[in-house]
């Protein structure tokens, strides 16, 4: 089977069991703090688990994009070491929320490995939950009694909590878990050695393949469990682990997932799949990471300096860092594998296809600049070496490298050790403890347990027609802050707070009670689909009747931003092209950000046609239609572009002004002439093929116009008010051109004076034409008048000093023929008389000078060279 025909057969075989088949959610998360990327099929349903949202299905099943690079789930130092951990992979899973339980889910995962797959029932074994004193959890028996009824009991192992206690995190939902194991040693292997012996021991034939979780309770923050409010089943099955054993090869790399992409990687480097362990390890972490990369692009993240941005760029760098090394690429290669990843995938997974460009540019953009770090880094190292005392270098230096130039210790070891030096790694160690921890801190969660007072209360948004509404606390938390101190988080039962999402910043404003107390709220966000508003302190009452106010002219502001974000959107893909997709935006009261994908920087023309477009829709008075729960299909088919690494529902809402339609969760003027007046403030790169547009509309657009206004009449009172200025200032411009002209006629002038004067003070001495004198001349002008003198007489030996804003200069000229006849040295004689003015200089032979900071010593200076060159 091919891997597309496997994948296939997964969803069928569920589809036929009545799951609804939905698509892969994005690989980067944007609205949970508690997690950077899906790391499990689990993660997009995380919000049915808790009860926090009612599922459409209750039953699903779907292909995940899954990362492992961070948190709980790192598998990234395993990952090309090892054959069966990527980074990213895909997980098949199949769901119910609170219908079928632990039978249903155990005797179909037999059924589809043993009998649609026909994997050999002899090579399988399955694992059961053997309970944890300390969670006060018993075995599993009701799993333990259902395998016994399908698999000999030999095949059946306990494992512990750590192999069969499923948790996505250091919090939420969780419970027991049974696995199945394969053994695809061969026959005469496993005669040998029993594959029970091998399961869970890190052997690379002896895998797990598929997790089925029983998830009954939630992990709290305080690390207690709590059952969760029903029962469901969560199941995972590596993707590329199942082609391995299903395409009998021994290694996930082997199967037509990565094939394609190692034989290009093999053509490219010319160096052979196979060849040494070093060469397969560089071969298998590229493959491998490429797909993370141009997939975290794909949806969205671009690689950056912070957050999850740093993590991708992390991941790109280990490529590029181990084909430096292993495979001598010294230029930028691993974005030629896009356009070959893109085919293999745009299939299933259209993001890619659509955007391979893009992804492609950005990768090479950031190949060549890490290339160029490397380079640095290596040249970093030639100096340590050089400036080293003793013949071992410490691991802070060693550590420096790692962690600003991404310069394995191991190779800084090897080069070390080429030139008979040794590195200190137990200095190294203690470094990178220590900022390990200096990151624990930095992404420890901000979060608490919920004290709930309402727990069957829902939450209800109606923050798109109303500032205020009537509203109760029904759960909060007191949560401790990183930076410090404390924030109280609430959830309502109604509220006109939107929460910041799809760029738009959360709302802010108060909630009162009835007496009259309000407590400001400092904003609102999202969290696992809950709204969480943002306060210092908790009502005096926390059960009481409260009023919940947004600020409105915040609010209104933010709204105008938005409302022009989308039509800055349609303006730029009128004027640039429809190629131009949306790759991020900001919205705030303060004015607007928008990121989208072009490939040159835009014209003067450009941007102000954009701009132009924009206000015409403006005046045009175009007003708002929202459709609130329309199907995503026809929303599409309607004109609304869906943005990729975006999260939709079935039922979408829509925002139409005019001939703009976009899909979208935020809140909107009533009217486009609501937004008054749109400028554009800059237009600059964020990443190779990305383009950024600052804007700002209403007051903010007003403000910047009145700043200019009064600039402009300032301008024009300098001026002593003609009527027209601008023509004043390219007059101002003309005359003083015309004055420049003539003040340099007359220093010409001057300096022809000057020469004429001093050409009458040179006396012979020895044979010499000299002459040491203080000048009244900038640095040019002596230059200047010594090489003129020096066409009209031989044998010359000129010394001028000079002072400007108290600063000494000499220059000293020699005749060539002279110096070479004497063997004088301008740049030696300025050398030593630059001591007299505090200062120091050189050059050549027949012409050098000097700068100090000592004018008063310029007298003395000129006294030394008259007796130098009498004697
Ligand atoms: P392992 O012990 O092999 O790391 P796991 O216990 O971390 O696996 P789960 O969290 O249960 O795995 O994930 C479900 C399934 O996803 C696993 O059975 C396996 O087939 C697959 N899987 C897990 N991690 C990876 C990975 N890094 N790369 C590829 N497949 C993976
Ligand atoms: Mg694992």
């Amino acid at each position: 089977m091919t891997s597309k025909e496997i994948r296939q057969e997964f969803l069928k075989f569920f589809e036929t069991r009545k799951h609804q088949v939905v698509p892969s959610a994005p690989m980067v998360i944007k609205d949970d703090p508690t997690l950077m990327f899906t790391n499990a099929g689990m993660n997009q349903f995380k919000e049915f688990f808790l009860g926090n949202k009612t599922p459409k299905y209750s039953r699903v099943t779907d292909t995940q994009k899954c990362l492992r690079v961070s948190g709980k789930h790192n598998d990234l130092e395993e990952v090309g070491k090892d054959t069966y951990h990527h980074t990213m992979f895909e997980m098949l899973g199949n769901w119910s929320f609170g219908d079928y339980f632990k039978k249903e889910a155990i005797e179909w995962a037999w059924e589809l490995l043993t009998e649609v797959y026909k994997i050999n029932k002899d090579q399988l074994y399955v694992t059961v939950f053997e309970g944890e004193a300390s969670d006060g959890l018993k075995m599993d028996q009701e799993a333990y009694d259902l395998w016994k009824q399908i698999v000999p009991e030999d095949r059946i192992l306990m494992g512990n909590k750590n192999d069969n206690f499923w948790e996505m995190g250091e919090q939420g939902p969780c419970g027991p878990c049974s696995e199945i194991h394969v053994d695809i040693r061969s026959e005469e292997e496993r005669q040998k050695v029993s594959g029970a012996s091998l399961v869970n021991m890190d052997h690379p034939q002896v895998v797990e393949i598929w997790n089925l979780v029983f998830m009954e309770f939630n992990r709290k923050a305080d690390g207690s469990l709590e059952k969760l409010p029903a029962q469901h089943v969560d199941t995972g099955m590596g993707f590329e682990r199942l082609c391995m054993v299903l395409q009998g090869v021994q290694s996930n790399y082997d199967t037509d997932v990565f094939m394609p992409l190692i034989k290009q990687l093999e053509a490219g480097s010319g160096v052979k799949y196979g060849a040494s362990e070093e060469t397969d390890i560089a071969i298998r972490v590229i493959s491998d990471h490429v797909r993370a990369v141009a997939f975290a692009i794909a949806d969205g993240q671009l690689p950056s300096n912070t957050g999850a941005g740093y993590v991708i760029r992390r991941i790109l760098r280990r490529a590029i860092r181990y084909g430096f090394t292993f495979l001598d690429k010294k230029e930028p290669f691993i974005y030629e594998l896009v356009a070959l990843l893109s085919d293999q995938m745009k299939e299933f997974f259209p993001e890619i296809g659509a955007q391979s460009q893009l992804v492609a540019k950005v990768i090479r953009e950031e190949e060549a600049g890490f290339l160029r770090t490397l380079e640095q880094g290596l040249q970093l190292l030639d100096q340590i070496i050089a400036n080293n005392e003793g013949d071992t270098v410490k691991g802070v230096k060693a550590f420096e490298l790692y962690d600003t130039y991404g310069f394995p210790i191991d190779l800084t070891a090897l080069i070390l050790s080429e030139r008979n030096m040794k590195l200190d790694e137990k200095g190294f160690h203690e470094e990178l403890k220590k900022q390990k921890e200096r990151s624990r801190a930095a992404t420890k969660v901000e979060t608490g347990d919920w004290t709930i007072l309402d727990a069957e209360a829902g939450e209800e948004f109606l923050g798109y027609d109303t500032l205020q509404t009537p509203s109760r606390i029904t759960r909060y938390r007191k949560v401790e802050r990183k930076k410090g101190g404390t924030i109280y988080q609430m959830v309502l039962d109604r509220t006109p707070f939107y929460a910041e999402g799809g760029g738009q910043v959360g709302d802010q404003g108060y909630l009162e009670d009835v007496a009259g107390n309000k407590i400001p709220v400092s904003d609102t966000k999202r969290e696992n689909n809950l709204i969480i508003h943002f306060s210092k302190s908790l009502p005096k009452d926390p059960a009481g009747e409260l009023t919940a106010v947004v600020s409105r002219k915040k609010r209104l502001m933010t709204q105008a931003n938005h409302t022009a974000t989308h039509l800055l959107h349609q303006a730029l893909r009128q004027v640039l092209g429809t190629h131009v997709e949306q790759k991020g935006s900001m919205v705030n009261s303060d004015g607007l950000r928008f990121d989208f994908s072009h490939f040159s920087k835009m014209t003067k023309e450009e941007l102000a046609e954009v701009e132009k477009f924009v206000n015409d829709r403006i005046s045009e008075k175009l007003p708002k239609v929202e459709k609130r729960a329309v199907g995503f299909q026809e929303a599409v088919d309607d004109g609304a572009i869906a943005l990729f690494g975006e999260k939709y529902g079935d039922k979408v809402r829509t925002i139409n002004f005019g001939e703009s339609t976009e899909l979208c969760g935020g809140t909107h003027v009533e009217n486009t002439a609501d937004i008054w007046y749109f400028i554009i403030t800059s237009e600059s790169a964020v990443a190779a093929g990305v383009r950024r547009i600052e804007a700002i509309t209403g007051e903010k657009a007003m403000e910047y116009l009145n700043k200019r206004d009064t600039t402009l009449e300032e301008v024009t009172q300098v001026l002593k008010n003609p009527a027209d200025p601008v023509k004043a200032v390219s007059n101002l411009q003309e005359e003083n051109a015309a004055l420049k002209k003539q003040v340099e006629v007359l220093l010409k002038e001057k300096a022809g004076n000057l020469k004429h004067d001093l050409k009458g003070k040179i006396t012979n001495v020895n044979g010499i034409n000299f002459l040491a004198e203080k000048v009244d001349l900038n640095q040019g002008g002596i230059k200047d008048l010594c090489f003129e003198l020096g066409g009209e007489m031989d044998d010359l030996f000129l010394f001028f000093a000079t002072e400007d804003n108290g600063k000494a200069m000499l220059s000293c000229y020699i005749s060539k023929d002279l110096a070479a006849a004497r063997g004088l040295n301008a740049g030696q004689i300025v050398r030593e008389l630059g001591k007299y003015i505090q200062g120091g200089g050189g050059g050549q032979p027949f012409f050098a000078t000097a700068g100090g900071k000592n004018p008063d010593g310029i007298p003395e200076a000129l006294e030394n060279v008259k007796t130098y060159i009498q004697a």
